[in-house]
């Protein structure tokens, strides 16, 4: 292997990622007086969060009657009770101090006529736990996640903050008993190695929905946090319930957000029926986005499907004023018109339900500290280390992720793990000396890659790969697509040693490093499906067809899943908090989910 020549630097800690979570955690960190670097391989305002929607949920009750302990609620139910009940109580009480802040800061949200922020109903927001319906959702338009994620990066450029753009993380170094030191990245514009040393890494790399063919999620969307956690040895939880948004755009993946249903928006069958109706009653186009991607795929399955293959659902907002629309929607007009060729004043949008979130990652407390399953003890913190944002599990989605749920984990996590830092972290305490081969393992890995010269190139394996998770870890499943998607995947995962990369160089080697982010879906393509297969119940965005019921007593458990180097995975559970923090509410305990 040639020398890779490595530029160290201090800081006391560094966050990766730089969409919402990393952005609010920087400038949080930046504020209490910690020295902060950033590291982001896009530049932070094009990070996924910019292409969010629909808005942020929180209790502000501006548009009519609200309350903190309804969101607690409904996030549990949402969760089809897979959420841990602290992290929910914080995250719903939290909310409504965090949009004030971001409002504070400058997001420039939309108003109702007394100057108010604008507030939208959601799927799965009610009030008075499931009786009336919710308009919880703040939103600036229908660019929601744009105008934050500025907001956010204009406050953390404010605070003093270090930016490192372009940067890639390669891998997590942590010592000899555990403990989490730095992170080891690629300089992509120079190709240069950087070693960041910190007390705490917190990783804010987002979700890995480009494990799948049809993703709304931005192709930068990797999950390269999940891939290091697991190749340092930590495992990932619940990585087995992947939301489906019942309305990408047929063909193209782009989103067309769960706000166009709550202005009002109606999904129709081929026979111009409002289906919906039929399998949520009360809350009808605005039932939770499991439960109505599942409808929409068995209107689909039995021959109501729309077009020439019957293979897609309409959305229809023909109904709704157009002045509306070109308020409060224009950039889904602007959608519709550029990849369906609609006028949605005119015509209705052709759906289908398209992978967007992932409702599993690196398991957390609400500190956002990453933990283990550790010598008996299930919530063990792993020291140094912590995950925000989609790369994390809270658990504050559980099964299921209520709209506009992720924006607020974006802020209010971003926001604690800069709090607890702040109280364990010393400014400029000094750095332990590490081992002089900490890095070689990661080197080896890249200077592997980058002479990779097998007979597959990085393509194929990524398109094998995105192909038998669309088919086989669907919304629905079943034991022998599960059983049949395990084995395919785990054959694409072993194909990927015949992997060959075609440019040797280390200067913007897009080759190189879309096969560094191949390695870190792989692994989560793996343990995904291996979980699936494992969880032999229905619950949330898991719908199995041999097992169509929940079943608390045997499945009411977190999942957990290791990889190691071979490619062996292997599971263990962490039991759900059915606790909250605090006697302001009470835990929900597990019922019959309806909507
Ligand atoms: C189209 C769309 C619309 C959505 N609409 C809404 C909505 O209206 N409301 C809502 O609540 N949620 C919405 N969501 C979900 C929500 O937007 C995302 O879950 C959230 O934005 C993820 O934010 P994040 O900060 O965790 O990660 P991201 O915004 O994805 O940012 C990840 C960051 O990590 C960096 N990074 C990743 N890997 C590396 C690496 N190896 N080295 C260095 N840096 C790295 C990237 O450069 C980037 O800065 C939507 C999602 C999509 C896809």
């Amino acid at each position: 292997m040639p020398a890779y020549p490595i530029q160290e630097h201090k800081f006391d800690v560094v966050v990766v990622g730089a969409g919402g979570a990393g952005l609010r955690a920087t400038f949080g960190l930046a504020q209490k007086g910690l020295q902060t670097a950033c590291l982001t391989k896009v530049f932070p305002t094009r990070s996924h969060t910019v292409a969010a929607q629909g808005g942020i949920s929180a209790a502000l009750g501006n548009m009519g009657e609200d309350d903190w302990r309804f969101h607690f609620y409904d996030t549990i139910k949402g969760s089809d009770w897979l959420g841990d009940q602290d992290a929910i109580e914080y995250m719903c009480r939290e909310a409504i101090p965090a949009v004030i802040e971001l409002e504070h800061q400058g997001v420039p949200f939309s108003r109702t006529e007394d100057g108010k922020i604008y507030q939208r109903p959601f799927g799965g927001m009610t009030t008075h736990y499931g009786k009336g319906t919710a308009q919880r959702t703040c939103a600036a338009a229908d660019r929601t996640g744009h105008a934050i994620l500025h907001t956010l990066y204009q406050q953390a450029l404010a605070h003093q903050a270090q930016f490192f753009i372009e940067y890639f993380a390669l891998d997590l170094i942590m010592d000899e008993e555990g403990v989490c030191r730095g992170v080891l990245a690629l300089n992509m514009a120079e190709g240069t190695l950087h070693l960041f040393r910190a007390h705490g890494v917190v990783l804010a790399t987002g979700g890995y929905g480009r494990a799948y063919f049809s993703a709304t999620s931005a192709h930068t969307c990797t999950g390269d946090g999940g891939g290091m956690a697991l190749r340092a040895g930590l495992g990932l939880q619940d990585m087995e319930f992947v939301q489906f948004h019942p309305t990408g755009i047929y063909g193209a993946g782009c989103l067309i957000t769960e706000g166009v249903r709550g202005e009002g928006g109606i999904l129709r069958n081929s026979n111009g029926e409002r289906f919906m109706e039929r399998y949520a009653p009360n809350a009808k186009d605005l039932a939770s986005r499991d439960v109505v991607s599942r409808a929409m795929t068995i209107e689909i399955r039995e021959g109501r499907g729309v077009g020439e293959h019957k293979d897609h659902i309409h959305l229809d907002l023909t109904h709704l004023d157009p002045k509306d629309i070109h308020e409060k929607l224009p950039g889904i007009a602007e959608s519709a018109r550029i990849f369906a060729g609609v006028d949605v004043t005119k015509q209705p949008i052709p759906v289908i339900p398209t992978v967007h979130y992932n409702m599993g990652g690196i398991p957390t407390n609400y500190h956002g500290e990453v933990v283990q399953l550790k010598d008996g003890n299930p919530d063990a913190v792993v020291p140094g280390l912590y995950a925000i944002g989609e790369a994390a599990c809270v658990s504050v989605h559980g099964a299921n992720r209520l709209g506009s749920n992720s924006l607020l984990d974006l802020v209010v996590f971003g926001r604690a793990v800069a709090n607890r830092c702040a109280e364990t972290i010393k400014p400029g305490a000094p750095h332990k000396s590490l081992a002089a081969d900490a890095c070689e393992k990661s080197l080896a890995n890249l200077d592997r890659l980058r002479h990779a010269n097998g007979s597959l190139p990085t393509a194929q394996i990524r398109l094998n790969m995105q192909r038998a998770m669309q088919k086989d870890a669907a919304v629905f499943r079943t034991g022998e697509s599960l059983a049949e998607g395990v084995k395919a995947i785990r054959d694409i995962h072993a194909s990927f040693a015949d992997v060959r990369v075609s440019d040797r160089s280390l200067v913007w080697n897009s080759d190189l490093i879309e096969t560094l982010e191949l390695q870190n879906l792989l692994g989560q393509a793996l343990v995904t499906i291996v979980s699936a297969e494992n969880r032999k119940e229905s619950r949330g965005a898991h719908a199995r067809e041999d097992y169509p019921e929940r079943d608390d007593e045997h499945w009411l458990k977190h999942t957990i899943c290791w990889l190691d180097e071979q490619g062996n995975t292997r599971i263990d559970y962490r039991p759900v908090h059915m606790y909250t923090l605090t006697g302001d509410v009470e835990v929900v305990p597990p019922k019959k989910r309806v909507y």
